[in-house]
């Protein structure tokens, strides 16, 4: 249960020796924890028609959905249609500004936030306390699993305002325990250094400016400081499969998982979620081990969605892992809109920067690149990518080397001057029209 008024802000301290954050949750056996799924999804149904929540009651009844008690087992939930980001863009315009998809209202709700609209218009999440406080407690358990403790300076340069997820990291971090070093994204040279300064006084024991990375790396250089001042990021539960499940975007469940470094992939947090890899022809889970359209339902919370599908790509393995968590695990395969289909072969925009983060020449003091989206499937895949100093045809030639290795395709390699492509503080747009 959350913590009622103790006079502080956040959860009781706990011995810093224990395996987990919250150990009850964590290592429920598996019959216990899908009893508890079914009963808070049974509840959400519940409240979607008794609130009523219309955009979520309409789906229900596409699927002969009365009450929550019609659900009989967790299977049955492949039944209800999903709902995708549109859905929700098209309710707030329908029914500006807050849709018709919103359990609790702006009344009820302490924050806000939208995403950063890279994949177009941004949609609003509402959250009332108790949302914050499951995330802060999902975050909690994947801080934990990475074997960081309370009394820990962890510095982070994730966007504000009206971008959610730099309060929501930030708070997270406090009711953590953590000393929350919170500096601006580099967006201009300037405000890189005034945290490479502040780095280089007070250093970080954590560090979490992965998306940042490359720009501060490039402003230290200019300035001829010794290194940012970081330390090292290692990130774990990663294999040739892909990244560790983590989030469900900031709209949906932004600490849904994390990985242990014991066995690969991210843990679930599926007593506050149901996380599913599904066939969207079918609606139904694709057989472990395989990819799917990650399909979430939150449960326990006040916001929540039904079998949101985030268009993103997630594969689940069920096998229990070695660090003694109950939950399933899952990997991530990107977003499907950083997909590329080139010259017979689909595979993710990431990709193409590991096979050139293998030639020296264009990763020093960061790799800057973009590529074209591809219009014709079969011409050569065209690639930019920046030089400090080096020979640019020689250079050009082992990139296209590198891409051919990695990917099997074509590509045409057009080397430019440093500086020459934009810069971002946080997520660089990698793919680029022209
Ligand atoms: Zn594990």
């Amino acid at each position: 249960m959350p913590p009622t008024y103790t006079g502080q802000l956040g959860p009781e301290p706990r011995d810093p020796d224990q395996a987990f954050w919250d150990p009850e949750m964590q290592t429920m056996p598996r019959e216990r924890l899908e009893a508890l799924q079914l009963e808070r999804l049974r509840a959400l149904v519940d409240r979607a028609l008794s609130t009523p929540v219309p955009l979520v009651a309409a789906k229900l009844a596409a699927a002969g959905v009365t009450a929550g008690a019609d659900l009989s087992s967790l299977d049955d939930l492949a039944s209800i249609p999903t709902t995708v980001k549109q859905d929700l863009r098209d309710s707030e315009a329908a029914d500006p500004p807050w849709g018709t998809y919103r359990f609790v209202g702006p009344s009820g709700c302490v924050r806000m936030g939208q995403s950063t609209g890279t994949t177009g218009t941004p949609t609003v999440a509402l959250l009332t306390r108790r949302d914050i406080w499951v995330e802060y407690e999902s975050a909690a358990r994947t801080w934990w699993r990475n074997g960081w403790r309370p009394g820990q300076i962890v510095t982070h340069a994730h966007p504000a305002y009206l971008y959610g997820g730099g309060v929501m990291l930030s708070g997270s971090l406090e009711y953590f325990g953590a000393l929350n070093l919170w500096v601006a994204p580099p967006d201009t040279d300037e405000l890189a250094e005034q945290a490479l300064r502040m780095w280089h006084r007070v250093r970080p024991d954590v560090s979490m400016v992965a998306f940042s990375l490359g720009r501060f790396q490039e402003v230290a250089a200019k300035l001829g400081l010794d290194g940012t001042g970081l330390p090292g990021f290692e990130l774990r539960g990663a294999d040739e499969r892909g990244l560790p499940f983590m989030t469900a975007g900031f709209e949906c469940y932004a600490y849904a998982g994390g990985p242990c470094g014991v066995d690969p992939g991210g843990h679930v947090h599926e007593d506050f979620a149901i996380v599913q890899a599904v066939d969207p022809r079918t609606g139904r889970e694709v057989p472990d081990g395989t990819w799917g359209n990650l399909v979430v339902t939150t449960l326990d919370r006040d916001n929540a969605l039904v079998r949101y599908d985030l268009e993103e790509a997630v594969l689940v393995l069920r096998e229990p892992c070695g660090c003694g968590e109950t939950s399933i695990r899952a990997f991530w395969g990107g977003r499907f809109k950083d997909f590329l289909d080139v010259q017979g072969r689909y595979f993710n925009l990431s990709e193409v920067e590991r096979a050139l983060r293998k030639v020296p020449a264009v990763t020093t003091p960061s790799l800057e690149y973009v590529v074209v989206k591809p219009v014709d499937p079969d011409a050569p895949l065209r690639v930019r990518v920046e030089l400090a100093d080096g020979d640019a045809a020689a250079t050009a030639d082992a990139c296209r080397a590198a891409i051919a290795d990695k990917l099997g395709v074509l590509a045409e390699v057009e080397v430019v001057e440093r500086a020459s492509l934009a810069r971002s503080g946080y997520k660089a747009v990698r793919l680029v029209d022209g």
